[in-house]
């Protein structure tokens, strides 16, 4: 807490020192950035199953569509966190599981592997290519050893991911509830799957800062909350900057960055559908 507060003063600091007179520009992103905050987005399937997990590949692209129409950019949540963000209307994608429909391979007539135009991956590439103003963020939370269910290119697709300026989030090696799992339990499987990233990505693991919760739930132990950043495991430390949730009171646009009610070991997030956008889209405008 008190890093957190000493970072708000260093950053509401280095703010006097570059903008000491306001514009009537910055008055107006000073707004935005108030009245919008963050919308962290989360998507499980871009598929065409049943269930709320699921989004189409149609839907999902006309989500973005319709997102890059109200004036959202996509934003790395690491640089939310950091606050290295501009006042712009910012958009987070964020998928769970690694579902192989997030970032699937196919061969093409030729027998060459190209990724499929219909996985999440291939849809934000290609939206990014017509509307490159859009930018091509988005947050994958992988569980290590689900690896979106090609094995076989499960290194490659981790470093194409970082490659391609997208985040790898720490998911879990289990898919445990925070709400039954002990301190220990919750240590196993971060650390566990920290190790399993070092293994399959070597230093860029380092770059692995982020954690979600199974279910989205948040720990109902005080104890287990305050330890949730710091993970140690099999001799090792592993600190996150952040720990995303969902569902329930944190199925919400996250507060702007430097507000009171932004807790970044607390990040809300909106859960879409394939029948919800509308509504999710009235908490953006
Ligand atoms: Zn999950």
């Amino acid at each position: 807490m008190k890093l957190y507060h000493k970072l708000t003063t260093l950053a509401l600091a280095s703010l006097l020192v570059f903008f000491p007179a306001k514009s009537v520009s910055q008055e107006k992103a000073k707004e935005i950035k108030q009245k919008h905050g963050a919308a962290i987005l989360m998507y499980h399937s871009i598929d065409y199953g049943a269930g709320g997990m699921n989004v189409s590949p149609e839907n999902f692209r006309k989500q973005l569509d319709e997102i890059h129409k109200l004036g959202y950019k996509t934003a790395r949540l690491e640089d939310i966190i950091k606050s290295k963000v501009s006042d712009e209307k910012k958009v987070v994608l964020r998928f769970d599981d690694s579902r192989e429909s997030q970032f699937k391979y196919i061969k093409d007539k030729n027998g060459k592997n190209i990724i499929d135009p219909k996985c999440a991956v291939g849809i934000i590439l290609d939206f990014y290519k017509q509307h490159p103003d859009f930018g091509k963020s988005a947050i994958f939370f992988v569980i290590p050893h689900v690896e979106f269910k090609q094995p076989e290119y499960s290194i490659h697709k981790l470093e194409f991911l970082l490659q391609q300026g997208m985040e790898i989030g720490n998911h879990g090696y289990y898919h445990y509830d925070w709400t039954k799992a002990k301190p220990e339990e919750i240590d196993k499987t971060y650390g566990k799957a920290m190790q399993r990233f070092e293994k399959l990505i070597g230093k860029d693991a380092g770059r692995i800062q982020i954690i979600a919760a199974p279910f989205g739930v948040v720990p109902r132990s005080e104890e287990t909350k305050k330890e949730m950043n710091i993970i140690q495991w099999n001799g090792k430390k592993y600190r996150f900057i952040g720990i995303a949730y969902a569902y329930g009171s944190n199925n919400k646009v996250c507060p702007e960055r430097n507000s009171k009610e932004f807790n970044q070991y607390a990040l809300p997030c909106l859960e879409v559908n394939n029948t919800n956008f509308d509504s999710v889209l009235k908490k953006l405008e």
